[in-house]
Order: C-alpha cells, then sequence, then structure tokens
C-alpha cells in the first residue's frame, strides 16, 4: 500500500449510535478518497490480534469485548499525508481531550469507546488495511 494511504474503523458505538453518515461526510469532506469499505463484525480472534500491541493493557479485555459487540464499518483512506491528517481530524484518544470539531469530540462518548480508529503508522496502515481488505478490494 502507497504511504498516502490509512486504515479507518467506525467502532461499533460509532455504527450504534447512528454516526455513520455523519463520519463519513466528515471524513470526505475532510479531502480523503475512499478506496475500500465495507460493514463487518471483527471475532474475538481478529480482535485480539489487531489489537496485539496492547495485550499487557489493563483495558485489554474491555477493548477486545468492545471491538466484536457489533458490526464496524471497515475503511481505506487515500490522501497526501493521510495518517498524519486522519489523526488530527479524529483527535485525541480521550474524547475529553479530542480538539473542537474532530470526529471524537463530535461522536466518541469515552476513552474506550472512541467512535473511530486511525493508524499510527504508515507501517501499520498497510498492515491493518491488509488485514481487513484483499488487493481487489482497494480501488
Ligand atoms: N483504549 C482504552 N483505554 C485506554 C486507552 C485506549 O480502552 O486507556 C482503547 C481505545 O478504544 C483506543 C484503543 O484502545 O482507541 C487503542 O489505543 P491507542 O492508545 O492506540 O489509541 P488510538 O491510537 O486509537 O488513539
Amino acid at each position: 500500500m502507497a504511504t498516502n494511504r490509512t486504515f479507518t474503523m467506525i467502532k461499533p458505538d460509532g455504527v450504534e449510535n447512528g454516526h455513520i453518515g455523519a463520519i463519513l461526510e466528515k471524513i470526505t469532506a475532510s479531502g480523503f478518497r475512499i478506496v475500500a469499505m465495507k460493514l463487518t463484525q471483527m471475532t474475538k480472534a481478529d480482535a485480539e490480534a489487531f489489537y496485539a500491541v496492547h495485550n499487557e493493557r489493563p483495558f485489554f479485555g474491555e477493548l477486545v469485548e468492545f471491538m466484536t459487540r457489533g458490526p464496524i464499518v471497515a475503511a481505506i483512506l487515500e490522501k497526501e499525508n493521510a495518517v498524519a491528517d486522519f489523526r488530527t481530524l479524529i483527535g485525541a484518544t480521550n474524547p475529553a481531550d479530542a480538539a473542537e470539531g474532530t470526529i471524537r469530540a463530535l461522536y466518541a462518548t469515552s476513552v474506550g469507546e472512541n467512535a473511530v480508529h486511525g493508524s499510527d503508522s504508515d507501517e501499520n496502515a498497510a498492515i491493518e488495511g491488509a488485514f481487513h481488505f484483499a488487493g481487489r478490494e482497494m480501488f
């Protein structure tokens, strides 16, 4: 995957709370092109693998439980400087610290249930995109 791509998920809380449309509107209005997208649900094994970097953290069990409780929207997004610009668009992990107007400030409810995921590096964007999508699903 080229380095102008990032990977995102609208997490189960964002889907449950009816924010898919508003979040996608904000993403596309901010200049990101949708390269791949689907509604899917992670299994426990999927979530444990996806968040393996956090498996020693006290919130790991809760995170896996949360991420598997309902469908998510997974997507690959393209834009110059995609990873950094998308992190700016979503805001801080904890919505209490997220800048005004960011997706997490608008739609997240807590540090755990924070509406969206955004890759934190080009390397992870490629790994995470490939975790959810086959090459033929990327356009
Ligand atoms: N998380 C949590 N409690 C914490 C920190 C993180 O439940 O104290 C969850 C939250 O859903 C977060 C995810 O774990 O988005 C991954 O954490 P990370 O620090 O990588 O934050 P992100 O990159 O998503 O902002």
